[in-house]
């Protein structure tokens, strides 16, 4: 298949979201026009099979997953999904899959209301690099440098099921979803403009997200590891592994964010029907540490990092089908 039918088969005359471009797919560039008073919130991130996916991933969900995780971040920073580009690379033209990638990539949209308009094809390794572009009223985006000593520290959701997800790849079990299928939180992050100092999206585990939340703010945070929001299937775990799960098991695409000391009542009201937990506080210095139910200081280990770490996905090449 030439890259031009490739592309007018999969790509071409998806369903407009919330905002149409000026112009779409088609010509060399796109055209977009921001509406007045608003921002542009920009961030591009890449899967690479065998090293964000398994290579035996469904490419339903690897289309799925690619835009749900780009989505997240324009929700980390309380902006409304509006438009994205896509880059792929994949080593063949297969039409079965690229229809069910395309197909997981366009339910991910059509979720989300955002519109593609526009990207790149090459032959090469499984690559899947995607741009979002999002609309935040001028001013209002919320960083992860705003925390200050006092806040208290939330979370959405449930932590760890992911990874908990990824510990029974291949069998049956209901995590699994929770790492195939992210669902950004964008709504919440939008409804917290204004009332969440400072906010990041935990995608390589909350000990390592909160950090970078902690540093670009100035200050430090305590975490009681008790009060970390478990799902039932993290609850039937041992304490320990629950927790640790929970603070380094990458791919949750939760919320964190901080918000003024006693806000409990507004938090809850403004986020629902998304549940929020508070999980600890922001001191003036030092990093962040992590507390048991008894006062003693517990270490959780660190999460994913990039060059450092060899990818979980890796060992499951054995069945990977010929993309
Ligand atoms: P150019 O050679 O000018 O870069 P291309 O031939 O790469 O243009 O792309 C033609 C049009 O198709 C452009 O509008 C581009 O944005 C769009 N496009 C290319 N690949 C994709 C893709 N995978 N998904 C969506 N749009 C694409
Ligand atoms: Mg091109």
């Amino acid at each position: 298949m030439q890259e031009f039918s490739l592309i007018e088969r999969y790509f071409h005359h998806w369903p407009v979201g919330r905002h149409a471009p000026h112009l779409g797919i088609g010509d060399d560039a796109a055209l977009v026009t921001l509406p007045p008073g608003y921002e542009l919130a920009v961030s591009v991130d890449s899967l690479v099979a065998g090293v964000h996916f398994p290579l035996d991933c469904a490419p339903e969900d690897i289309g799925f997953k690619a835009l749900a995780v780009n989505v997240s971040d324009l929700a980390a920073m309380g902006a409304e999904p509006a438009w994205f580009t896509l880059s792929l690379t994949c080593p063949q033209a297969q039409p079965s899959w690229l229809e069910a990638f395309s197909a997981g990539l366009r339910e991910a949209a059509a979720l989300s209301k955002i519109t593609l308009i526009g990207g790149d094809t090459t032959q090469g390794p499984l690559t899947i690099s995607i741009q979002v572009l999002g609309l935040v009223p001028q001013g209002q985006a919320i960083r992860r440098s705003g925390a200050r000593p006092g806040d208290e520290l939330w979370v959405t959701g449930t932590l760890g099921d992911a990874a908990l997800g990824l510990l029974h790849w291949g069998e049956e079990h209901p995590c699994i979803a929770r790492l195939t299928r992210p669902v950004p939180r964008t709504a919440c992050g939008i409804k917290l403009r204004g009332l969440a100092h400072a906010m990041i999206d935990i995608s390589d585990g909350l000990a390592s997200d909160v950090a970078h939340l902690a540093a670009a703010s100035g200050v430090g945070i305590r975490i009681s590891v008790a009060d970390l929001p478990l799902s039932p299937a993290l609850g039937r775990l041992p304490a320990e592994q629950a927790w640790r799960l929970a603070l380094t098991g990458g791919d949750d695409y939760e919320l964190c964010f901080t918000t003024a000391p006693n806000s409990q009542q507004v938090v809850h009201q403004v986020c629902h029907p998304i549940p929020v937990t508070r999980i600890g506080v922001c001191e003036a210095t030092g990093g962040c540490s992590f507390y048991l139910p008894n006062g003693q200081a517990w270490l959780p280990g660190r999460g994913w990092e990039h060059f450092a770490d060899k990818s979980p996905y890796e060992k499951a090449e054995t069945n990977a089908p010929p993309i």
